[in-house]
């Protein structure tokens, strides 16, 4: 996913294709390569998922129904909100070890 950040301090993810975009809040047109901020949430994904494998080991029985739906969401082309509610499921197991 590529994340623009204007000089307004604005950020949102773009989606479009071409070498510009328009900020919506400043109306400024700004250069994307530039400004973009280029996060690889497969690779975020990976590293979860290899934490959850070890979290699973060491936490108790109750947990592996969520940690194998967690994990399995991760890798799925699940919507947007799910995977996100999967990274913050993900990452509070992830603490408390
Ligand atoms: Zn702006």
């Amino acid at each position: 996913m590529v994340y623009i950040q204007c000089k307004c301090g604005y950020i949102w993810d773009y989606r479009g294709s071409s070498n510009y975009a328009t900020c919506p809040v400043c109306h400024h047109k700004i250069s994307i390569n530039k400004h973009k901020i280029d996060i690889d949430e497969q690779e975020i994904d990976n590293w979860l998922i290899e934490q959850l494998k070890k979290a699973e080991q060491k936490l108790p029985e109750d947990y592996k129904a969520k940690i194998q739906w967690c994990t399995e969401t991760l890798k799925s082309q699940a919507p947007a909100m799910q995977k996100m509610v999967a990274r913050m499921f993900a990452l509070s197991v992830i603490k408390n070890l």
